[in-house]
């Protein structure tokens, strides 16, 4: 079972102003490659029958911590390029009232959503995602962990449809430590259909 970086589906440059070239080049060319050469290397070395990234993030903690990070790692950069684009998007008036009807406004939504994000100590992620009760949540994750994962609290399991790498790779090169300037641009460039379709899928 190997894994290959996925195209991005923009160019280096089709974020800006809001993530420049250079940042997405290391990004996803040097970031994320390691990513998925790091967890080739760790698959390599173990006697897994073929299966889903998916289905290896669930059941993490009997793969160990090479898997957890680096499958994280692929896992969490392939949502997270699918989920930016170029052209801005809104939500659908489902998803809205969706939003709506679990946090109260969209705008309290994003408050929440981005007050995790800052809080977020160190390296992770910020999460918006899909708990076993098809309820919408906010989380956030250490490293490369993601709310797939048995090594996450069970209060902060489901199936991730929104994420955001508040790792300084993400930011730093752009932003430096001005970790909520790169949030607020963050929520120029959600793709908020794919958004949609991770959610629908996930419910
Ligand atoms: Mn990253």
């Amino acid at each position: 079972m190997t894994f290959q970086l996925p195209d991005l589906p923009y160019d280096f440059s089709a974020l800006v102003p809001h993530i420049d070239a250079m940042t997405m080049k290391l990004h996803y060319s040097k970031h994320h490659q390691s990513y998925v050469t790091n967890l080739n290397k760790a698959l390599a070395d173990m006697p897994l029958p073929a299966t889903s990234l998916e289905s290896l993030l669930k059941n993490v903690r009997q793969h160990g911590d090479a898997v957890r990070n680096h499958g994280g790692g692929h896992y969490n950069h392939t949502l997270f390029w699918t989920i930016l684009s170029p052209e801005r998007t809104q939500p659908s008036s489902v998803l809205t009232d969706a939003i709506q009807e679990r946090f109260g406004s969209s705008e309290r939504f994003r408050e929440e959503f981005t007050t995790a994000a800052a809080g977020k100590f160190g390296a992770g992620w910020a999460w918006l995602y899909v708990d076993a009760h098809a309820q919408l949540n906010i989380c956030t994750t250490s490293n490369q962990d993601n709310p797939l994962m048995d090594v996450v609290p069970s209060a902060h399991r489901g199936v991730p449809i929104l994420g955001l790498d508040v790792w300084e790779h993400a930011y730093y090169l752009q932003y430096q430590n001005r970790r909520s300037d790169y949030i607020t641009a963050f929520w120029e460039i959600v793709n908020w259909q794919e958004v949609e379709q991770r959610w629908q899928a996930a419910r």
